[in-house]
């Protein structure tokens, strides 16, 4: 059942691929082509004197990558490593959308890269609007499919607006997508709701994007997670530079999930501070709404976000100004930072409360 099932599916993958990328024949890297036992390597033009990052990396980062999928419970055929999850975005629109043909759909007010992504690649960006809870319009996403909407990107919890799109919108824009689902799960850590990989037991065309960059944290190494189908995940590797992952990020990456309990707690003490910022924050009068949060940051509405945004600007004090995106007039987002942090943003925040009044 399953087996007849995975068959279909897969002609459909191959179906959205590129047409000029099927007869690719992908760069073989020295170290690819040799499968046997050997210990005198001068096959790569490295320089042999040195002893430290003087080899080329694992170009299928073989170690961690098997370390990651056990545990996530998953193969690790089906996992992408990239530069960062925004390299995994790049190439899923490289890999599946025609230049000046194709087309993805979003869903604003979400994360930029989504379009920054289309607009280099010179892909259309059909934008459907989150309705005012924040949640997909999924039936006028699935009617705004056409042959050549080969995308349709989902971010779970959302950035900027923080929070979960409900599990039966999900499913059903699955469902209805004719075309590759991306669900961007960049803060599930932080998320009470559970992730969407189990959806790969079921459907082939979902992709799960992860990152190292939030909860694990670890943005300064730039490793990113894609989740998919063996043969979706077997395309991306054929499209990638050959030794994407440097040899520090695999060995770092590597040492760190050595610690599981690190994140955990790290997101145990996020989660608290983000509770009490919350309320905080909310009891402020020029504070009109603190949005609810699955992540680690919240969005928050202002009476004046342009002028609070340039006064703790001044102070020494960056958040970030959404107040420009569809949806977050006068929305302000602010990441969970330390006590210490914190309390800086409250104090700067009470002496402005005052000003204003
Ligand atoms: C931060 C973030 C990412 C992570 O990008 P990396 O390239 O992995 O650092 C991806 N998606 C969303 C929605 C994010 O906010």
């Amino acid at each position: 059942m399953i087996a007849t099932f995975n068959l279909v599916m897969n002609s459909t993958i191959q179906s959205f691929i590129c047409p000029h990328l099927l007869a690719l024949k992908a760069y073989s890297s020295a170290r690819s082509e040799f499968k046997g036992k050997a210990d005198v390597f001068l096959d790569a033009n490295e320089n042999t004197i040195q002893t430290q990052y003087n080899r080329y990396p694992d170009p299928l980062q073989g170690v961690l990558k098997n370390k990651i999928a056990s545990l996530a419970g998953r193969q690790a055929s089906e996992l992408f490593l990239g530069n960062g999850s925004d390299e995994a975005i790049d190439l899923l629109l490289r890999l599946f959308c025609v230049s000046g043909q194709d087309a993805i759909i979003t869903m604003p007010p979400t994360y930029g890269m989504y379009a920054v992504s289309a607009q280099i690649a010179n892909v259309q960006n059909i934008q459907i609007p989150l309705d005012e809870n924040f949640q997909p319009q999924v039936d006028k996403v699935l009617a705004a499919q056409t042959t050549n909407t080969k995308l349709l990107f989902i971010c779970s919890p959302n950035n900027p607006t923080g929070n979960n799109i409900q599990v039966e919108y999900i499913e059903a824009l699955i469902e209805g997508f004719d075309g590759i689902v991306v669900i961007d799960e960049a803060y599930i850590h932080f998320s009470e709701q559970a992730s969407c990989l189990q959806y790969l037991d079921r459907y082939e065309h979902v992709v799960i994007l992860q990152t190292f960059s939030k909860a694990w944290g670890l943005a300064g190494l730039r490793l990113g997670m894609a989740w998919g189908s063996a043969s979706l995940i077997e395309w991306i590797n054929k499209i990638k530079a050959p030794y994407n992952i440097n040899t520090c990020t695999q060995e770092t990456a590597l040492q760190v999930l050595e610690q599981p309990k690190r994140l955990t707690k790290d997101v145990q003490t996020i989660l608290q501070e983000r509770t009490q910022l919350k309320t905080t924050l909310a009891n402020f009068p020029i504070v009109q709404k603190v949005h609810p949060s699955a992540a680690n940051f919240l969005l928050f509405e202002v009476t004046n976000a342009d002028e609070l945004y340039q006064y703790l600007t001044e102070k020494g004090i960056v958040i970030r100004n959404r107040s420009r995106v569809y949806g977050c007039a006068n929305c302000l987002r602010v990441t969970i930072g330390t006590s210490s942090e914190q309390a800086r943003l409250l104090e700067a925040l009470e002496v402005y409360a005052t000003q204003v009044v």
